[in-house]
């Protein structure tokens, strides 16, 4: 078995190039939750919907998440209402496009928790209805809800920040709220400590996998293990390919490049894979007390996501 802590669309490529060149079904995933949302009632988790519906086949690809060939019929008839919303209310919330099939999924989700089903059963129900061979295990059952505060203004929820403001703004700190009192999901600590490799996929190294680790038991699952713990590089040459990583590390005080990430991950990853772009890094990697492995690591296709792939398993 190889375990992968993923978050959404680094992970999901990631994920993408992993079942072209092991088994799917001896693919785990653990996977960010703390991202997650109740919306006009609904439970959203987009971390978990952006990997099953890549692993399907049927991710919009020039968005990275969401589904191919969507329509927002329902988002639109919803902007009726938002003038109508008294103050404080966020049920005429438009700005959080949720597509007309992509519904589908939060409803039925939303349901099944109504039942009493547990979200790792309620995700299990989902990537079967998708065919997805890789068990995608959520990080934890308990509510974590990261937290990051702007200036002058205080702390906001992460749709807030990545969604509605387009993750535009300084964030001088983030927490995961909730995490000190979290609880590993079902199956993960089995999966971290005993799957033959355990990758770190090319995620925010902040918002992505700091919450996974964040979840007691998890730090110390990987630390016991990091010699075969295996980290990818989301920064490369000094950049997040997308999205906000590399801001998010600056402001926070961290360095961003593969050093930074390196001496993030010191504890718990004994490897690091970075891109060739980085190679110059390598040594101050290695000083950072991780083992720096250089290799391609843009996913701009299917092959490179499997090369990749390769890499992480062979480093
Ligand atoms: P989110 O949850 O959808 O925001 O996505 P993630 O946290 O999984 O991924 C965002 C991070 O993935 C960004 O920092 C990107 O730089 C990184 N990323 C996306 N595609 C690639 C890629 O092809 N190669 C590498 N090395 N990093 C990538
Ligand atoms: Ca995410």
């Amino acid at each position: 078995m190889i375990t992968v802590l993923a978050g959404g669309v680094g992970a999901a490529r990631y994920l993408a190039g992993l079942v072209q060149v092991v088994p799917p079904d001896d693919i785990t995933a653990v996977v960010n939750t703390a991202d997650d949302v109740w919306l006009h009632g609904l439970r959203i988790c987009p971390d978990l919907d952006t990997v099953t519906y890549t692993l399907a086949g049927a991710v919009d690809a020039e968005r990275g998440w969401g589904l191919a060939g969507e329509t927002w019929r329902a988002v639109e008839a919803l902007a009726r209402y938002t003038p109508v919303a008294p103050a404080g209310s966020v049920a005429g919330t438009t700005w959080f496009r949720l597509g007309d099939a992509d519904l589908a999924t939060h409803l039925y989700r939303t349901a099944r928790l109504a039942e009493g089903a547990g979200l790792a059963r309620v995700t299990a129900e989902v990537t079967r209805a998708w065919g997805v061979g890789p068990r995608l295990l959520p990080m934890t059952e308990d509510p974590v809800e990261t937290r990051l505060t702007v200036a002058e203004e205080g702390e906001i929820g992460f749709q807030e920040y990545f969604v509605h403001r387009r993750h535009d703004e300084a964030v001088s700190a983030v927490r995961f709220a909730g995490a000190d009192r979290s609880h590993p999901g079902p199956g993960v600590l089995d999966a971290l400590a005993e799957a033959e490799r355990v990758v770190i996929a090319p995620s925010n190294p902040i918002v992505s996998i700091g919450p996974v680790v964040a979840v007691p038991g998890v730090s110390e699952a990987l630390a016991a293990r990091r010699a075969d713990v295996v980290a990818v590089s989301p920064i490369v040459a000094g950049a997040a390919l997308r999205g906000p990583a590399d801001r998010l590390l600056r402001g926070l005080g961290h360095e961003a490049s593969v050093v930074g990430v390196a001496r993030l991950y010191t504890a718990v990853a004994g490897t690091l894979v970075l891109d060739q772009a980085d190679a110059a890094l390598a040594g101050d990697v290695e000083a950072a007390g991780v083992r720096p492995v250089v290799a391609p690591t843009v996913m701009s296709g299917p092959a490179e996501a499997a090369a990749l792939a390769r890499t992480t398993l062979v480093a």
